[in-house]
C-alpha cells in the first residue's frame, strides 16, 4: 500500500524504521504505594539517565564543541544535586507514594520557584530542571527514550515531528530519512531535512500509528510516497530509482564552478537558505554563489537562554568568513509563529502567525534587537554582510528597524568599535502590505528578498501549517504570482535588486517564471541549486518573459500549474 505525504527532501530512502514516540506521560498519584521498590524505581531511573547523559554529553562534545555540550553537564548536575532527588525520595517516605509522583512534584514545586525569580540565569534553569526529569519520568515510565546521537544502526526516522534539538544531536550518518504525520513543505522539519540532504516526507498524518520499529520500509522524497513492508518487485524498483537519483546528483557536479546564466546571456545570484554556521559546508559542496538567508532564529532555539553579543559574533563571523567574500543576507530574529523559545515566555494568542513576532517583538525589545545588531556590524568586518528584517508590513516599521540600526553604529562608533560601512540593508517581502506599498518602501531599502512561504499564507489566509487547508496553499495562485511581479517592477524602477528566499525560489516549475519576472536572485535550500543552475543555463530569458506573461493571463493556480507541469514535462 502506498502512503501519500508531501515530499520534502528529494532522495530515495531504503531501511528499517525507528519509531519515536511522543508518548504523553501520564503521572497518577498512588498512595500506600511499596516505599522500598519506589525508590529503587526512582534510583535506577535516575542512573539510567546519568548514564546517558554522560554519553550524550561527550558525543556532543567531540562532534559539536565543548560550549554545546554544556547544557547536558547542567542536567546531569540536576541529578546530583541531593537537595533535588532527596526532596522526591523523602516525599516517597513519608507520604508513602509511587517514584513518578513524587518526582513530579518536586519538579513542579522547583520550576515555580525558578521560574518566578528575576534574574535570567535562573529562570533557564528552570528548563534544564524540567527536560532531566522528564527524561527521568519516562524510564520510570517505561516510555522509550531513544538517544538520536548515539544510534546502533541506520535507520528511517518516524516521528509526529522533529525539533531542532533533534536534529541538532542526531547522528546524521545513520539516518536516511525522515517520516513525520505533521508539517508541510514549508515547516521547519522540511526545510532542516534539505538542509541537511535528508530524504524526508511530511504530512503523513498517522505515519506513527502505521509504522512500527523494525519494519521495512522505501520512500520517495521528491513524490512524497511512502510503501512499509515492500514487496520484492518494489523494493528493486526503488533501487533502481535510486540509483538513478544518485547518477543524476553526480551529473549536477559538472556544473560546479560554472555562472548562472541564461542562453541569451542574464546572469542571476544562486544563494543558499542556511539555519547554523554549520550549513555553510553544504553550501560549498553545493556551489552556493552567496547565502541568500541565515535563519538567525536557531541560534536563539537552540539554546538555553538569549544569545549574548559575543557567541552571536562568533556565529555570523563563521559564516561571513566560511564563505569568502561572498555575500552573506542575515534575518534578524523572526521568532514567533511557530517558531518559540522555552527560554521566553510568550502570551498565547489567538493568532500566533498575526501576533507579537519578528520584527515587531525587536521593535519592542530593542534590548534583543540592539544586542543582535551589535553583533551583526561587528562581524561586517569580516565579510559581505546583508542585514535583512523580517515580516514588515509598513513603511514606519523599516524606518524604525532602520532607526535602531543607525543608533547602533552611533554606539559602536563612540566606543571605538570597528564596523563596515558598506553593510546593505533589505527587508523581506512576506505580507501583502509590503507588497502593495513597495513602490514605497524601495526607496528605503538596498533589497527585497521575497519570502513566499509566508506570503502564500498572507495572501490566501490560509495557514502554512494547517493541513485540512493544505490545497489551498499553492506558489501558482495568479494572486501570489501577480504580487510577486508587481514587487520586482517597483523594486527595478527605484534601481534595487530582488531576491527571493522562501521555498518558491528553489522550485523547478517556479524559477521559468520567476525568471520572466526578472528576479535577480534565487535563495534556497543547499541542496537544490545546482538543479536550479542546470535549468537556467537551458532557457533564455527572453523566452520566460513570453512564458511569465502566457502564465499572468491565466485564472487557477490549477491552469498554471498544469502549464508548468508541461513545460517541464516537454524540455
Ligand atoms: C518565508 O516566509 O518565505 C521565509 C523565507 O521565512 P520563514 O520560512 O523562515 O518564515
Ligand atoms: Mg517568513
Amino acid at each position: 500500500m502506498v502512503i501519500k505525504g508531501i515530499g520534502a527532501s528529494p532522495g530515495i530512502a531504503i531501511g528499517k524504521i525507528l519509531v519515536l514516540e511522543n508518548t504523553e506521560m501520564i503521572i497518577e498519584k498512588r498512595e500506600n504505594s511499596d516505599v522500598e521498590k519506589e525508590l529503587v524505581k526512582l534510583s535506577d531511573a535516575v542512573e539510567i539517565s546519568k548514564a546517558e547523559l554522560q554519553n550524550v554529553k561527550e558525543k556532543v562534545k567531540n562532534e559539536l564543541g565543548e560550549e554545546e555540550s554544556e547544557i547536558f553537564g547542567a542536567h546531569l548536575l540536576v541529578l546530583d544535586d541531593p537537595e533535588f532527588i532527596g526532596e522526591a525520595e523523602n516525599k516517597i517516605k513519608n507520604e508513602s507514594v509511587n517514584a513518578e509522583y513524587a518526582l513530579d512534584s518536586v519538579k513542579e514545586m522547583f520550576v515555580s520557584i525558578f521560574e518566578s525569580m528575576d534574574n535570567d540565569y535562573m529562570r533557564e534553569r528552570a528548563a534544564d530542571i524540567k527536560d532531566v526529569t522528564n527524561r527521568v519520568l519516562r524510564h520510570i515510565l517505561g516510555i522509550k527514550v531513544v538517544d538520536l546521537s548515539s544510534l546502533d544502526e541506520e535507520v528511517i526516522l518516524v516521528a509526529n515531528d522533529l525539533t531542532p534539538s533533534d536534529t541538532a544531536v542526531m547522528d546524521k550518518s545513520k539516518v536516511l530519512g525522515f517520516l513525520t504525520n505533521i508539517g508541510g513543505r514549508t515547516s521547519h522539519t522540511a526545510i532542516m531535512a534539505r538542509t541537511l540532504e535528508i530524504a524526508a516526507i511530511v504530512g503523513l498524518n498517522d505515519i506513527t500509528e502505521k509504522a512500527n520499529d523494525g519494519e521495512f520500509v522505501i520512500f520517495d522524497g521528491d513524490k512524497g510516497e511512502v510503501i512499509i513492508n515492500p514487496t520484492q518487485l518494489e523494493i528493486d524498483l526503488y533501487t533502481e530509482k535510486k540509483k538513478a537519483f544518485e547518477i543524476d546528483k553526480k551529473s549536477l557536479e559538472l556544473l560546479k564552478g560554472k555562472q548562472s546564466i541564461t542562453i541569451d546571456g542574464r546572469v542571476v545570484e544562486l544563494a543558499g537558505n542556511i539555519g547554523t554556521p554549520n550549513d555553510v559546508e553544504g553550501l560549498i559542496k553545493n556551489d552556493a554563489e552567496g547565502v541568500g538567508l541565515y535563519r538567525t532564529e536557531f541560534l536563539y532555539m537552540d539554546s538555553n537562554e538569549l544569545p549574548s553579543e559575543e557567541v552571536q559574533f562568533e556565529a555570523y563571523r563563521a559564516v561571513l568568513e566560511g564563505m569568502n567574500g561572498k555575500p552573506i543576507v542575515i534575518r534578524t530574529l523572526d521568532i514567533g509563529g511557530d517558531k518559540k523559545l522555552s527560554y521566553f515566555e510568550m502570551d498565547e494568542e489567538m493568532n500566533p502567525f498575526l501576533g507579537y513576532r519578528a520584527i515587531r517583538l525587536c521593535l519592542d525589545r530593542t534590548d534583543i534587537f540592539k544586542t543582535q545588531l551589535r553583533a551583526l556590524y561587528r562581524a561586517s568586518m569580516f565579510g559581505k554582510l546583508r542585514i535583512m528584517f523580517p515580516m514588515i508590513s509598513s513603511l514606519e516599521e523599516l524606518l524604525s528597524a532602520k532607526k535602531v540600526c543607525e543608533d547602533v553604529k552611533h554606539e559602536l562608533e563612540k566606543e571605538g568599535v570597528a564596523y563596515s560601512d558598506d553593510v546593505e540593508i533589505g527587508m523581506m517581502i512576506e505580507i501583502p502590505s509590503a507588497a502593495v506599498i513597495s513602490d514605497i518602501l524601495a526607496k528605503h531599502v538596498d533589497f527585497f528578498s521575497i519570502g513566499t512561504n509566508d506570503l502564500i499564507q498572507y495572501t490566501c489566509a490560509v495557514d502554512r501549517m494547517n493541513q485540512k487547508i493544505s490545497y489551498l496553499y499553492n506558489q501558482f495562485n495568479p494572486a501570489v504570482l501577480r504580487l510577486i511581479r508587481l514587487v520586482i517592477k517597483n523594486a527595478h524602477a527605484e534601481g534595487k535588486w530582488v531576491g527571493m528566499c522562501g521555498e518558491s525560489a528553489g522550485d523547478q516549475k517556479m524559477i521559468p517564471i520567476l525568471l520572466g519576472f526578472g528576479l535577480d536572485e534565487f535563495s534556497m535550500s543547499p541542496i537544490s541549486i545546482l538543479r536550479a543552475r542546470r535549468l537556467i543555463n537551458s532557457v533564455s530569458k527572453s523566452d520566460m518573459e513570453k512564458l511569465s506573461e502566457d502564465i499572468l493571463a491565466l485564472s487557477t493556480a490549477e491552469e498554471i500549474e498544469s502549464y508548468m507541469d508541461n513545460f517541464i514535462a516537454n524540455r
